[in-house]
């Protein structure tokens, strides 16, 4: 394996994080979502540890991960639901995948019963993200009522999917809550078998009245946390660790300075560490003079501006280095050393993003190293 900066993924803890969500959901199917390449772990990774860790279901945004998923051996008595919207081209990709699909147009629908597969589908109900699914309550249950008289199709599933599950005290989580409820249990007293789904990661560890029939939890069986808190205080294991290693020690003096644009310069004389990651890796370049990260179990500062291959960071002074370290020590980015911990969660505050946008942003340069 070349040695620059690698991805290491322990499948473990995926495992370990479904089977608590599965503890979580209480009896309600887990639906592993591992669209985007397993947010940035490895979907086909991520899918077997799911499914070794309890999960039922996977989800995927598009038909080509669905097709993936099948082509990689996971077979017919796993569902792969389809989240996402379907051009004309995914559709056959979809169905060629024997995904369940998702529905909220009618034309969609035409479309699905022209093919003469049989198709199981699920029809979404906005209940306020705005984004996919129809904001008339009516007329999703008109859509529901065809599919289930449409002699290919079968209705799977009728769901929703919040907008601020991830912010506790948010009071429209509630009213979301409240209107799917109100659209989708009489649908299910009409057509009993439908499965009823709403909860993302955030919804499914928060309030237990979102589980409904199945569960659809990503970001946390990555073991980040939905909130955006420190993983470890909601029992979740992250699993990807970024590292790379000291390309480069050398001495910087007092003036002088590192990187592009001269956004470090020296106060005093130090020593400086070049590692070899940058945004070309997805470690990105709004962390310029922010990030951190651990060599020898100690902390040291990222200096300077991150570039697209290399990133400097400062060893301090003393009578040498202050934290020693040597060319081809390991640097840490992700993850722990020693006593110390770098969470995905430190790294978006840093970037004033979410721990999803970390880890689903690292580049195919870096190898996914399963372990
Ligand atoms: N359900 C839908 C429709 C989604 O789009 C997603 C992810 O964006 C999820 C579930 C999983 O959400 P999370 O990663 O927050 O658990």
């Amino acid at each position: 394996m070349a040695r620059r900066a690698l991805a290491l993924v322990n499948v473990g803890a995926i495992e370990r994080n479904v089977a608590r969500l599965v503890r979580a959901a209480d009896g309600a199917i887990v639906c592993a979502v591992v669209k985007a390449d397993g947010y940035g772990h490895g979907m086909l990774a991520a899918a077997g540890a799911a499914l070794r860790g309890g999960a039922g279901w996977l989800a995927v945004a598009t038909a080509g991960e669905a097709l993936a998923l099948r082509r990689a051996g996971i077979g017919p008595d796993v569902r792969i639901l389809l989240l996402g919207a379907l051009s004309d081209e995914e559709l056959p990709v979809a169905l060629d995948a024997a995904a369940d699909v998702t529905v909220w147009t009618p034309e969609l629908l035409d479309a699905l019963a022209a093919d003469g597969r049989r198709i199981r589908v699920h029809v979404k109900l906005d209940s306020g993200l705005g984004r996919l699914g129809t904001r008339d309550a009516a007329q999703a249950t008109a859509l529901a009522d065809a599919v289930a008289a449409a002699p290919t199709l079968e209705l799977a599933g009728a769901w929703t999917h919040f907008a601020t599950a991830d912010e506790p005290g948010d009071a429209f989580f509630g009213e979301q809550l409240r209107r799917f409820r109100a659209w989708a249990e009489p649908l299910r007293d009409r057509h009993p078998g439908v499965l009823l789904h709403a909860a993302n990661s955030a919804a499914l560890l928060r309030d237990p009245a979102s589980h409904f029939d199945l569960v659809r939890p990503g970001v946390a069986i990555y073991g980040l946390d939905p909130f955006g808190e420190d993983p470890a205080a909601r029992d979740l294991e992250p699993a990807l660790g970024l590292v790379s290693y000291v390309a480069a020690v050398k001495a910087c003096a007092a003036g002088q300075s590192a990187g592009y644009g001269r956004r470090f310069v020296a106060a005093r004389d130090t020593t400086l560490a070049t590692v070899p990651i940058g945004y070309g890796d997805g470690y990105r370049r709004g962390l310029t003079n922010r990030a951190e990260a651990l060599v020898g179990g100690r902390r040291i500062p990222l200096v300077g501006t991150v570039s697209m291959d290399n990133v400097t960071f400062d060893l301090g002074a003393g009578e040498g280095p202050a934290v020693p370290a040597a060319a081809g020590d390991d640097v840490v980015l992700i993850g722990i050393q020693g006593g110390e911990r770098i969470t995905a969660e430190d790294v978006a505050r840093h970037l004033d993003t979410i721990n999803y946008e970390v880890t689903c942003g690292l580049s195919s340069r870096v190898p996914r190293v399963h372990h």
